[in-house]
């Protein structure tokens, strides 16, 4: 049976001003599910998307949690039949708290359009991957009666506390979210105009470090000099954990570290990063050179390469300071993983070498803590390729392949529950969108595209 994609995205088109206000009353729900927060807006938000996926055409529409977790909604059309491929889309309804709401240019729960962009919080981040899903689905359901491959839909509502109950969920739902794609619309597009499909994600892994001298503080006059300072045995610890540029460089924490295929390092060269835009963004200060091995090009230091961090330091602070020895010193380490490397063996890798150290002849424990693996798509699968040509269509223009230096948390158990599954990571937002922080915003035109392209993934993947 042919496809008529043309009459599907002429309904995407045609509902252009309906999505656009399903989008703003979404938006208009402050749908923080962090603890401390009421949690009506939560649930308010999860009805809100039900009644937005029924309308959308979607069956056996429902709210699922787990053990106690914020809502998720999910719903599905499967008349495409047991032999049709099978499509899960993924976004998530929960937002970040506004924070301080003076600092916004409009009120962050009143979307509000300016410039082609509508700001607010959760316009781009992620209740445009929302929308953009259900209008796909509704525009096949108008044009054509019904989606040409079978449709899952599920939305989370705790993606931006980091899944807390994302093992519970699985558990109790998992079979229902089998699929042979999913496409997680929660992503960074390379630029405005320009989509992406993004392909590789680093991993995660922290360890938390103790040197220790003594069993209490004592005085720094009456004892110092021959009792060692753990504070300082501590930072000299730290720094010998990186090279004299902060990058990686002890083998056991880079094995298995893929290096880019020739075809990679080509794209890597062949994309214009604009440093200037990166060290805006970051605030880096002027002067200050930009960190990780100088002779790898930055977007490999980022997607990459083993990165480093001391997320944080147990000591008196400055303000409460005493002339005291302290008898231990505490830290907290991230470790970025990049593509190849294996977490958990990392992790034991970091716990190995901490522990393996002295100094100032101090001893050293290390525990391990979570470790979350790299992911990497198969970017010559059939459904990734459907991918880059849905987005080609969407925005009349060539997908750009990307790394993102961090993580989702989603990705890995559920790609480890259904391995055969593709996930195919793409963008609502763009480096403009300034999701989480004040200011929020969403690329009107390039949302459309976005909806646009969906609905073609559908057409392409049943072509296929
Ligand atoms: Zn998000």
């Amino acid at each position: 049976m042919p496809v008529p994609t043309d009459s599907v995205i002429a309904a995407v088109d045609a509902g252009q001003d309906a999505a656009r206000r399903d989008l703003e009353a979404l938006c208009r729900i402050p749908s923080v599910a962090f603890p401390g927060y009421d949690p009506a807006p939560v649930a308010a938000s999860a009805d809100a998307v039900a009644a937005l996926l029924e309308r959308a055409g979607l069956h056996g529409v429902r709210q699922l949690a787990a053990d106690g977790s914020p809502p998720a909604v999910y719903g599905e059309r499967t008349d495409a039949g047991a032999g049709a491929p099978t499509v899960l889309l993924y976004a998530h309804h929960d937002v970040q708290p506004a924070g301080p709401e003076e600092e916004w240019t409009s009120p962050p729960f009143e979307p509000t359009e300016r410039d082609g962009r509508l700001y607010g919080r959760g316009c781009a981040d992620d209740k445009a991957g929302v929308v953009a899903h259900a209008s796909a689905v509704a525009a096949w359901v108008e044009a054509a009666g019904a989606p040409p491959v079978n449709v899952k839909v599920i939305i989370e509502g705790e993606e931006e506390l980091g899944s807390p109950h994302l093992d519970a969920f699985l558990a109790d739902h998992g079979d229902l979210l089998a699929a042979d794609a999913v496409v997680v619309a929660d992503l960074v597009n390379w630029r405005v105009g320009t989509p992406s499909l993004t392909y590789l994600l680093r991993g995660m892994v922290d360890v938390t470090v103790t040197v220790e001298s003594a069993g209490h503080a004592v005085h720094s006059g009456m004892y110092g000099g021959p009792v060692p300072d753990p504070l300082t045995a501590l930072a000299k610890l730290l720094a010998d954990l990186t090279d004299s540029h902060g990058a990686v460089t002890i083998p056991a924490l880079r094995e298995g570290l893929r290096p880019p295929r020739p075809l990679e390092a080509e794209r890597l060269a062949a994309l214009d990063f604009d440093e200037r835009r990166f060290r805006d963004e970051s605030g880096l200060l002027d002067g200050v050179p930009l960190g990780g091995d100088p002779h790898l090009p930055p977007l490999q230091r980022i997607w990459m390469e083993p990165s480093l961090t001391v997320l944080g330091i147990d000591a008196p602070t400055t303000a409460t300071a005493s002339n005291s020895i302290q008898p231990r010193a505490r830290a907290k380490l991230g470790l970025r993983v990049g593509p190849g490397q294996d977490a958990r063996a990392v992790r034991d890798a970091l716990v190995r070498h901490l522990e393996a150290q002295s100094p100032l002849g101090l001893r050293v424990s290390a525990t391990p803590g979570a470790a979350g693996e790299p992911y990497e798509a198969d970017v010559d699968h059939p459904a990734a390729r459907a991918m880059l040509d849905a987005l080609a269509e969407g925005y009349g223009t060539d997908p750009v392949l990307m790394g993102c230096g961090g993580s989702i948390p989603l990705l890995e158990p559920l790609q480890s529950r259904h391995p055969d599954a593709t996930m195919l990571l793409v963008g609502v937002e763009d480096p403009d969108s300034r999701a989480h922080g004040i200011d929020e915003s969403l690329h009107l035109a390039d949302w459309h595209a976005a909806r646009r392209s969906v609905a073609h993934l559908l057409g392409k993947i049943a072509g296929r």
